[in-house]
């Protein structure tokens, strides 16, 4: 046994449920959360021990749900790294930006830590097929890990989901639909698949216990990284919000363990202008979202007009003292491309975003210039070459090339 894990709780209620069947949602609908034995963890997984693991995310396997490691299903996802900004913060007035770049797990998202981890302990727990709705990435994800452990997978999708995506879940075997609506229709027909089936376990967003579990590791690397200090504050492109509340679980979680004290970086949820129903929900200071209307955004990831564990990333924004912010399409696509020309890094369109909001935070004096602001990538621009126009002389054979470069922008 490498797992500390003790049990799953309610996310409403607290009422607690036996972490070693197969779970879906608690009895008042809402997200079950892995819970451990802190102190038992703490016994073998600690700073210096940490320093001699391997660099994927199942180094933090005590705090993590798989309970024997012949079930770990891996490709070597995890410890991706944290990129300096300097050329590109100093444009935007923070000079100490720096982002963690999520591109290079496989499947070139980290929507495949949620997988890694979710996958693993659903065969460990005996589930022969998955099925799930997504935007794309999650779908490549779980096809992927899907395929490694031998598992069925059933994935539906929206039409305008990115491309890649599809050619992903068809090179790895899974049985995939398109869906002419948004991921909410994709999700109702998964669910009833799934009753007809039988042998399939819904692992939409938050329906399962442990997607969030492989999520949360990027808080444990943010951290352990950075020395086993916080920075001043995170952005985090906000759909489901799952990577949201799995930073913040894993931010209360190392405080437990005695890793970090009691200032927490301000958690600052980011979303598209097109789809914003956080944002919404946060400036009428609500509990909860309301969905939606009309959602539609290049940042495809983060089309989520209602999203299941809304209250749970409300929280944790509010509980660290962070914001929620919405940018235009227009803006995120133009940050996109100037942090690739400044530092040489393709991002997504939803690394984007948070790029757009930082920008906007700095000047609205949200954030400062001395702060240490960290911002999430979580994806590789390489899965959305249609982002970025590419409108460039083509040259007969016998053509010439200009003998000086043009004037930069
Ligand atoms: C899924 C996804 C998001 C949003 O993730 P959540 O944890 O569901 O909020 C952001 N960016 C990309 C690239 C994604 O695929």
């Amino acid at each position: 046994m490498i797992s500390a894990l003790s049990h799953l709780e309610c996310s409403r209620t607290g009422k607690r449920y036996d972490a070693d069947v197969v779970q879906g949602l608690s009895e008042a609908g809402a997200p079950l959360l892995a819970r451990y034995d802190i102190e038992r963890a703490a016994r073998t997984l600690t700073p210096q021990a940490l320093a001699g693991r391997p660099s994927t995310l199942w180094r933090y396997r005590e705090m993590l749900p798989v309970r024997d490691a012949a079930n770990i299903v891996s490709l070597g996802e995890g410890m991706t790294p944290i990129v300096p900004l300097p050329r590109y913060g100093n444009r935007i007035g923070l000079p100490r930006l720096t982002m963690k770049d999520e591109g290079l797990v496989p499947t070139g998202s980290f929507k495949a830590r949620g997988a890694a981890v979710g996958v693993s302990r659903a065969a460990e727990l005996g589930v022969t097929g998955v099925a799930m709705p997504t935007n794309g990435n999650a779908g490549s994800a779980w096809a992927t890990y899907a395929a490694r452990a031998g598992l069925r997978c059933l994935i539906a999708m929206p039409v305008a989901a990115p491309a890649i995506s599809r050619t992903e879940c068809v090179a790895t075997g899974a049985e995939l639909y398109l869906v002419d609506g948004l991921i909410g229709d994709a999700g109702r027909l998964v669910a009833a698949a799934v009753a007809e089936r039988g042998d399939y376990q819904d692992v939409s967003t938050l329906k399962e216990p442990y997607r969030i579990e492989g999520k949360k590791t990027m808080g444990y690397e943010i951290v352990e990284q950075l020395g086993f200090t916080v920075p001043d504050a995170i952005l985090y492109p906000t759909g489901g919000g799952v990577g949201l509340i799995g930073i913040y679980k894993a931010l209360r979680e190392m405080q437990e363990l005695g890793w970090i004290g009691d200032r927490l970086p301000r958690l600052i949820a980011v979303q598209a202008e097109g789809c914003a129903p956080i944002v919404e929900a946060f400036r009428a200071g609500r509990d909860e979202s309301e969905p939606f209307p009309d959602a539609r955004t290049v940042a495809f990831g983060i089309t989520v007009p209602k999203p299941l564990g809304d209250f749970l990333v409300l929280e944790a924004v509010r509980a660290t003292g962070g914001t929620a912010i919405a940018v235009n399409d227009a803006d995120l696509l133009a940050e996109q491309r100037r942090v690739a020309a400044d530092e040489g890094t393709f991002i997504c369109p939803e690394g984007g975003a948070c790029l757009a909001a930082a920008r906007q935070l700095r000047e609205s004096g949200f954030l400062s210039g001395t702060d240490d602001v960290l911002v999430l990538n979580t994806g590789a621009g390489l899965k959305y070459p249609e982002t970025i126009p590419v409108d460039v002389p083509a040259l007969p054979v016998d053509g010439r090339i200009p003998a000086a470069a043009p004037a930069l922008r």
